[in-house]
């Protein structure tokens, strides 16, 4: 069945589970975030996400996905790796690498999807140029994630976005619905049309994931069938947040939540 068919508009009380999950998913990443410094493992990283995961008793949607099964919890890809890295106990980060973490919970049934890229110590001014548009370009689509907006109009924005400031974009990796599943319809890919592709509708949860490049846009997988690097080997950068689609603005789910007080 294509993901076109598998949209699952979610009801009130579905998007509030997801917005603990989104909160849950952002307590790992600032935790994962505080951890980026030199002689850090990449493998140190996925067992701070796991230990941060299980302290909420929830699990990974990322763990044992895909052929071959997927084996931790985050994915690490560094400089010119732009998704889907492995966490490895012998690979340090070095001063001036690019980090990009990506890291999905699953809470009560649902998933949270989520990604930020960040500098280690010193980075390049390109490489800090790279950051800045790769967050521009997600929240330029979140802009457009609005009912009665379609698809094409948040891919249009993101590429827009990236390519008038001399970047560019993937065309192989989209965003997605996400839900019960970490990827539901519909796709939304980092390119397209405006006015083209599917209406988008109040209880729609979308994670939007612009990956971009400051080479070409193409890239290609390693020999270990995961890591995705860019094909020229230069510099990329990923964000992602898990959004909904509302009656009014769009609702970032994966963001900390104000605490709960108990009364
Ligand atoms: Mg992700
Ligand atoms: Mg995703």
């Amino acid at each position: 069945m294509s993901l076109e068919r598998q949209i699952n508009v979610k009801t009130p009380a579905q998007i509030k589970i997801m917005r603990e999950a989104g909160h849950i998913n952002a307590t790992i990443l600032a935790r994962v975030r505080e951890l980026l410094q030199p002689g850090v493992t990449t493998a140190d990283l996925n067992a701070a996400a796991e230990e941060t995961l299980k302290s909420f008793g929830c699990v990974s949607p990322f763990k044992g996905y895909g052929q071959p099964p997927y084996p931790a919890s985050i994915t690490v890809s560094i400089n010119d790796e732009m998704v889907h890295g492995i966490p490895h106990p012998k690979r340090k980060l070095k001063n001036g690498d690019l980090v990009s973490i990506d890291c999905g919970t699953i809470h009560e049934g649902y998933v949270a999807d989520s990604a930020f890229s960040a500098g280690v110590g010193e980075i390049s001014s390109a490489a800090a140029h790279l950051l800045e548009v790769t967050e521009g370009a997600l929240y330029a689509g979140i802009e457009k994630m609005r009912s009665g907006n379609r698809t094409g109009d948040v891919s249009a924005a993101i590429q827009e976005y990236v390519e008038s400031r001399g970047l560019q974009v993937t065309r192989e990796y989209t965003g997605h619905g996400v839900g019960k599943k970490m990827h539901e319809g519909p796709q939304v890919p980092n390119v397209g049309m405006a006015g083209s592709g599917v209406l988008l509708r109040p209880g729609m949860t979308i994670a939007l994931e612009p990956m971009v490049l400051i080479g070409t846009y193409e890239t290609r997988v390693l020999p270990d069938r995961w890591t995705v690097v860019s094909a020229d080997g230069s510099l990329t950068a990923h964000f992602e947040h898990t959004v909904a689609v509302t009656e009014g603005d769009p609702l970032i789910l994966t963001v900390p939540q104000p605490q709960q007080t108990t009364v």
